[in-house]
C-alpha cells in the first residue's frame, strides 16, 4: 500500500516499521515454546518493613530468556504475550511457580512469607475465571491463601466484573494490592468497592523525591490517604538513603527498591530469607 503512494516518501518509515512487526513476530513466535522449554524463571524481591527490618514479602517478577536473544525485559514481551492471548497461560504458571515456591520456603523451616503475584487485565477474562483458577492453585499447593497478595492496577480495579473476582478471593483471605498506584487514569472511587489491602507507590513519584516537590506532594497525600483508609502503603523503586529517609519520615510503611535488594534467583532469595529468620541480617 505504501508502495503505490510512492516508494522514495515512505522508505524510511516503511523500514523501521517492518523492523519492529518482524521483531513482534520474531518474539511472538519464541513466546509460543517458551513455557514448554522452560525458558521462564520467577525472580523474588523482597519488600522491607521499615519499623521493624523484617522482610514481610516478596514480588513474583517473571523472567525470560530467549535462547539466542538472551534475557528480555518483561516491558517487552508482556505486551506481546498479552496481544496473543499468551498472558493467561504464562500468569498461571508464574502463580503455579511463586505459590509453590512460598510454600516450599515454608516446609523448609523458614516463617510463612507473603508472595506478591502480578496480574494482567487478561487473566480476568471471565471465560478463564481466575477466582477458580487461583483457589485451584492454593489447593494444588497448599499454600494458606493468606500468603498469597494479588497485585492488580488501577484500571483493573476499575471494572465491576473484577471487582466480583476479586472480591470472592478475598472472602478465601487473599489479598489484594494496587500497583503503580497513582499512574493510570481513574478514580479513587474504586477504594470504597473493593477490598483493597495495600497501595504500592509507583517508583516515578519516589524518584522525585529531594529533586521535584510536586511529586512529595504527591506520596505524602498517598500515604495520608493510606493512613485514614488503614491500608498498606509500600514504596516501589526506592534506591537511595535520601528517598529511604524521606518515606520514614512519611511513615512508609514497607519499601521495595535495591537499595535492600534487586529481585533475586528463588535459592538466592531463600538464602536471604534464612539469614534473616536467623537473625543475622539486620535492616
Ligand atoms: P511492577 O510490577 O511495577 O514491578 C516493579 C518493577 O520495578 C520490576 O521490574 C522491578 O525489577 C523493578 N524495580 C524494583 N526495584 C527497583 C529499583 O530500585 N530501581 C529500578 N529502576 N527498578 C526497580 P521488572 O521485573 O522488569 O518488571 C516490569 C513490569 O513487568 C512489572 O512492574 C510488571 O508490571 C510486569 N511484570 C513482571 N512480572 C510479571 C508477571 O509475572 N505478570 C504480569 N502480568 N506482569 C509482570
Ligand atoms: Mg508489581
Ligand atoms: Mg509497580
Ligand atoms: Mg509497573
Amino acid at each position: 500500500q505504501a508502495k503505490e503512494e510512492g516508494k522514495n516518501t515512505y522508505r524510511i518509515y516503511d523500514e523501521t516499521l517492518n523492523a519492529d512487526l518482524q521483531q513482534k513476530m520474531y518474539i511472538k513466535n519464541s513466546l509460543r515454546r517458551a513455557l514448554d522449554h522452560q525458558e521462564f524463571e520467577v525472580f523474588y524481591q523482597p519488600q522491607i518493613e521499615l519499623a521493624t527490618g523484617r522482610i514481610t514479602g516478596l514480588e513474583a517478577l517473571l523472567r525470560w530468556t530467549h535462547p539466542k536473544i538472551g534475557p528480555i525485559s518483561p516491558e517487552v514481551f508482556i505486551p506481546i504475550a498479552e496481544e496473543s492471548g499468551l498472558m493467561i497461560p504464562i500468569g498461571e504458571w508464574v502463580l503455579r511457580t511463586a505459590c509453590a515456591q512460598s510454600k516450599a520456603w515454608q516446609d523448609a523451616g523458614l516463617p510463612p512469607i507473603t508472595i506478591a503475584v502480578n496480574l494482567s487485565a487478561r487473566q480476568f477474562a471471565p471465560r478463564y475465571d481466575l477466582a477458580a483458577q487461583v483457589k485451584a492453585i492454593l489447593a494444588e499447593t497448599g499454600l494458606d491463601p493468606a500468603c498469597l497478595e494479588l497485585e492488580i492496577t488501577e484500571n483493573m480495579a476499575m471494572h465491576d466484573n473484577n471487582a466480583a473476582v476479586l472480591q470472592e478471593l478475598r472472602s478465601d483471605n487473599v489479598r489484594v494490592s494496587i500497583d503503580d498506584f497513582g499512574t493510570h487514569y481513574s478514580s479513587l472511587s474504586y477504594l470504597k468497592r473493593l477490598p483493597v489491602d495495600k497501595i504500592k507507590i509507583d517508583r516515578s513519584f519516589v524518584i522525585g523525591i529531594g529533586k521535584e516537590p510536586k511529586d512529595e506532594a504527591i506520596i505524602l497525600a498517598m500515604l495520608l490517604l493510606a493512613k485514614h483508609m488503614e491500608l498498606t502503603i509500600i514504596a516501589e523503586g526506592v534506591e537511595t538513603s535520601e528517598q529511604l529517609a524521606f518515606l520514614q519520615t512519611g511513615e512508609c510503611h514497607e519499601i521495595q527498591g535495591y537499595f535492600y535488594y534487586p529481585p533475586k534467583s528463588a535459592e538466592t532469595a531463600q538464602q536471604i530469607l534464612r539469614s534473616h529468620a536467623e537473625g543475622l541480617t539486620i535492616i
